[in-house]
């Protein structure tokens, strides 16, 4: 399994970032103190009958971080090393990049310890449609909506949903996003996290006065959100130089560099569901076989982590080239603390991740929309509303970033904040 788990405490993380806004935005006591913490806790055990005829009892969680702007939304994790801290986090992270993107949803996220590697696919459906039994009353499409996330699939979410509308004794196809096209899910749902990152990138290089394509990109990460990423950034004229992906069967990252630029569709046939990359077969067509983190290395003016967490780090940052302009963070907390004031010192303009990856939360509230409506748009509708709504956003954060002197990250951070903190008074809670 891939180090996915955190090597801290990330919602003593998420509370210091959200401090740090608290400060800039000088919030009163009472508004610090309602969204340093999650509004709602559930923690309960789900009995599952295993295929062997025992009963196993799993533990599942769902946090509810704030839904003063609307119905919170997050997704649910799989994970045998899952704990209720990393869930608190997520959940804290997912009300900002909803407020950031400007869409009427909170923050949310659950999970269950399991591993899915070693449950059937019958123990898997029993296991979801536990995990909505402990929680229908506390869940719902008015009020909390879920969706995949590490280890979850469109499936899972198929079953929750039919849970809960044998449960409710209704249809409530807006009730879970994620779902697969044709039974309630959005098209252009795949794409969405990818091309949204590069839409943000896109207007990054319209405002540094840089044509796309005079520029070159290294990606960490193979899978959903890296291979959009590089689709799009290629049919905009940049050249992805090298790629890195994790060797399940070597138990390490390796990058794979081809100077004159990766072709995309070959690398996708030597690449497995996991966004695993063949290391022979790369070889053989050309690609150089490199240390895992050779990727962060390259002489490129764009760097794209887009796999986990903690990746450019107070020890690796200083190895970054010289000719690096722009990071997009595609992933998730790809950055430290640390490494962010190194590489924000150095003039490296950073596209934060809840905003550079919020393109696929836009979609899941297009799917909710269209689920309610039971109507589905095509997938040039879907493609054009996320580029309006991500470019709105990017703008909003790069203006307000210009005329605070503040960087991408912290002025993304204090356009959210503010925008959940004024919903919370404009409700009377605070
Ligand atoms: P994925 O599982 O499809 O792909 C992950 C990729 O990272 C794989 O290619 C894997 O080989 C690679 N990888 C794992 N560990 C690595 C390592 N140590 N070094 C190099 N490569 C490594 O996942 P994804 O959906 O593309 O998500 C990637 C990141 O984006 C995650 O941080 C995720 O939380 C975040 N994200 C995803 C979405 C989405 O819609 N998929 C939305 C928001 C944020």
């Amino acid at each position: 399994m891939k180090s996915e788990k955190y090597s801290y405490n990330p919602f003593e993380t998420a509370q210091k970032q959200f401090d740090r806004a608290a400060d800039m935005l000088e919030l009163d006591q009472a508004t610090r103190d309602l969204l340093r913490s999650p509004m709602h806790e559930y923690h309960f055990t789900i009995p599952i009958r295993m295929d062997d005829g025992n009963v196993k009892v799993f533990r599942g969680f769902r946090v509810q971080h704030n839904d003063a702007r609307g119905p919170a939304k997050g997704g649910i994790r799989f994970h045998p090393l899952e704990t209720i801290d990393t869930i608190r986090a997520l959940s804290m992270w997912m009300t900002w990049k909803t407020s950031v993107v400007d869409i009427p949803l909170g923050g949310a996220k659950g999970g269950v310890i399991c591993d899915p590697h070693h449950l059937s696919p019958h123990e898997q459906e029993r296991l979801c449609r536990g995990w909505v039994r402990q929680l229908v009353k506390n869940i719902g499409p008015f009020s909390d909506i879920p969706a995949p996330d590490i280890m979850t699939n469109a499936q899972h979410m198929l079953w929750m949903l039919d849970e809960y509308e044998v449960l409710v004794g209704d249809k409530y196809p807006g009730f879970i996003t994620g779902k697969p096209v044709g039974m309630g899910g959005s098209q252009g749902r795949m794409e969405a996290t990818g091309y949204g990152a590069i839409i943000t990138l896109r207007e990054a290089l319209k405002e540094l006065n840089i044509k796309p394509e005079s520029t070159t990109a290294s990606v960490q990460g193979f899978g959903n959100v890296a291979r959009n990423a590089i689709e799009l950034y290629h049919r905009m004229g940049g050249k992805v130089i090298c790629v890195s992906s994790w060797n399940e069967k070597d138990h390490c990252a390796y990058s794979y560099r081809k100077k004159e630029g990766v072709d995309l569709q070959e690398l996708q046939t030597i690449s497995d569901h996991f966004g695993g990359i063949d290391k022979i077969k790369a070889q053989e067509l050309g690609y150089e076989l490199l240390p895992a983190e050779a990727w962060l290395e390259q002489e490129v003016d764009i760097l794209i982590p887009a796999a986990i967490e903690n990746q450019i780090t107070a020890e690796n940052v200083n190895r970054i080239n010289k000719k690096v302009k722009i990071v997009v963070e595609g992933a998730n907390g790809p950055t430290t603390n640390e490494a962010n004031s190194i590489l924000e010192k150095t003039g490296v303009f950073i596209i934060p991740d809840f905003l550079a990856n919020a393109g696929g939360v836009v979609c899941s509230y297009f799917e909710q929309v269209q689920s309610n409506m039971n109507y589905f748009w095509e997938k040039d509708e879907v493609l054009a509303k996320l580029d309006a709504k991500m470019t709105a956003a990017y703008i909003a954060v790069s203006d307000f970033a210009r005329f605070n002197n503040l960087s991408m990250r912290e002025s993304a951070y204090v356009i959210s904040v503010n925008r959940v903190a004024q919903a919370c008074r404009d409700r009377g809670w605070v």
